[in-house]
């Protein structure tokens, strides 16, 4: 585990920029934080630097977003989601199992037990201004190690 501190929406969205430049086949990423934290606005950075050229907003109505850019990005907000049984209904499990795929997963609070074994962990906190995030970072299973490592040696996006 370890922490990325952005002072800015511009530096969050370098961070989605810098993953998204990782990514060698596949990955999964649950975003969590609350309402305004920046999920959305780091998904739409992600996105951007995929070469996404539609416009990426929150998918709470429709659970589910598909864009296409350098690879098909499976963009899930779960936050209405009502029982993990749900998951299976709405296809989840078909969506992240991944091969050439990208997944990213706005609220996955309350369905942690539920989700795929490999993926990284992105929680996004405010900090002490307006502006500021403090963006905690954990690795799940040991699929995506190397994108882990990198991300934790390449420095603070503040410096
Ligand atoms: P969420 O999807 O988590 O509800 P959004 O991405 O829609 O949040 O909104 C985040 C808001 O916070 C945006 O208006 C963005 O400009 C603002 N913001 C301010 N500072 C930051 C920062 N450091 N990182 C991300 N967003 C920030
Ligand atoms: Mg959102």
């Amino acid at each position: 585990m370890f922490t990325i501190t952005t002072n800015s929406p511009e530096q969050t969205s370098l961070l989605g920029e810098k993953i998204a430049n990782l990514i060698q086949d596949n990955l999964i990423i649950c975003l969590e934080g609350d309402l305004g934290a920046g999920k959305t606005l780091f998904t739409q950075s992600l996105c951007k630097a995929l070469k996404v050229k539609e416009i990426v907003t929150s998918p709470t109505f429709n659970l589910m977003n598909v864009y296409e850019g350098k690879k098909r990005i499976y963009h899930f907000d779960l936050y209405r989601l009502e029982q993990p049984e749900d998951l299976e209904e709405i296809g989840f499990y078909e969506y992240t199992d991944v091969e050439d795929e990208v997944v990213l997963i706005e609220w996955p609070d309350r369905f942690f037990a539920y989700m795929p074994e490999d993926y990284l962990h992105l929680k996004i906190e405010r900090g002490d201004n307006e502006q500021k995030r403090i963006i905690t970072i954990n690795l799940e299973g040991q699929k995506y190690k190397n994108i882990y490592e990198e991300l934790k040696h390449c420095g603070n996006i503040s410096d």
